[in-house]
């Protein structure tokens, strides 16, 4: 079912703007409300909601976004591997509602699902930053703060964002989902600078944890669609969670990736373990009673996120990589937001930020 908002909040600035009509026009049933501020639609769902941030998940504000667009990813923390990435956010929050996902603590106070309509102004930004440092490889990513393509048919920001990178020298756009909203993506004629990426998890998580989201098969299908249109395609292996029968469900899920897309179509997996901040915790066991990531250990890392111990890390790391590269030897493995001695441990060097990541793009 395309997912329809329960209330849509006009902020003034955007009400005339284009990409708001289009909006507005694919919602005909849906009610406006042009009185609210984002800041009173919150107290009103604080007042009347159980789970307010369940409900704000369908309260779409549309408005303009003031300021830079174009950030260093903040995954850059103390003691973390920089992997040289950009983001924009264009939408904030998601129609999905996956347990362990950090935006419930992130914008517990701000969790309106938020669509900044002035994409012109984002344009006009890149293009600048790009041509002011033509020696610079710039990757950018939507999917920071929501899913790049769950709403990609309501919001199309992808007929916007996909032509603009296809004519860049320097740039490319990275598109994060566990969606299979790849219809509209698909319209676009040429793929070249685009890099569509997948985040997986075995089944018995998408079921059990990753509330909303299309099922692994669906996702794999959409991969494939991609691929075949001609779209680099990544692969997340992020969060790891480590259940019982770990190794066989992830075993499992590598086959089913080789067995949907050929190796040489994958530009790289990448492996994050599942990590929190201790607010999320207290969100996860408000929110999700029934999740089963919290009943094992977890120790608080350089970065105050907790995770596995270290040696189960390098254990899942060094296990999935292994049966990665069993598979396909060249198919390039990175690790997510990790410890410099986790990368060491796990794959016996250490990335420069500056450069390990860019051959992935071929620049
Ligand atoms: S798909 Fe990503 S952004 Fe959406 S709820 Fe899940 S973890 Fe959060």
């Amino acid at each position: 079912m395309p997912f329809e908002p329960d209330l849509i909040v006009l902020d003034a600035p955007a009400a005339d703007h284009p990409f708001t009509q289009r909006v507005l026009e694919a919602l005909p049933g849906v009610p406006v409300r042009r009185d609210h501020t984002p800041a009173s639609a919150v107290e009103t769902l604080r007042e009347e909601a159980v789970d307010v941030f369940g409900a704000a998940k369908r309260q779409l504000v549309l408005t303009t976004f003031r300021g830079s667009f174009l950030k260093k990813c903040p995954g850059l923390s103390p003691g973390m591997v920089c992997c040289n990435y950009y983001v924009v956010n264009l939408i904030k929050n998601c129609v999905y509602d996956c347990s362990y996902c950090f935006l419930q603590d992130f914008l517990e106070n701000n969790p309106l699902l938020t669509a900044f309509v002035n994409i012109d102004d984002l344009l006009v930004e890149l293009e600048e930053e790009f041509r002011e440092h033509p020696d610079r490889s710039f990757r950018v990513g939507t999917g920071e703060v929501t899913d790049s393509l769950a709403l990609d048919d309501l919001l199309p920001y992808t007929d916007y964002l996909v032509p603009f990178f296809n004519r860049q020298n320097n740039a490319v756009l990275e598109l994060k989902t566990k969606s299979d909203c790849v219809d509209n993506l698909l319209k676009q004629s040429d793929p070249t600078n685009v890099i569509v990426s997948w985040s997986l998890n075995p089944d018995e998580i998408v079921e059990q944890e990753e509330v909303g989201t299309p099922s692994l098969p669906k996702r794999l299908d959409a991969a494939r669609r991609c691929a075949e249109h001609g779209f680099k395609v990544g692969i997340h292996l992020d969060p790891v969670i480590l259940f019982d029968g770990w190794e066989k469900g992830y075993g499992r899920l590598i086959e089913q990736v080789f067995d949907t897309l050929p190796a040489h179509q994958l530009e790289w997996i990448s492996l994050g373990s599942f990590r929190y901040r201790p607010n999320l915790k207290r969100m996860m066991q408000e929110r999700h009673p029934h999740t089963r990531l919290l009943t094992q250990e977890h120790v608080a890392g350089s970065d105050g996120k907790f995770r596995y111990l270290r040696p189960l890390r390098n254990h899942a790391y060094d296990t999935l990589r292994t049966t990665i590269k069993r598979r396909a030897p060249e198919v390039d493995v990175y690790l997510c937001m990790e410890t410099k001695e986790v990368w060491e441990g796990v794959t016996g060097h250490l990335p420069r930020a500056d450069e390990t990541l860019d051959r992935f793009f071929d620049f």
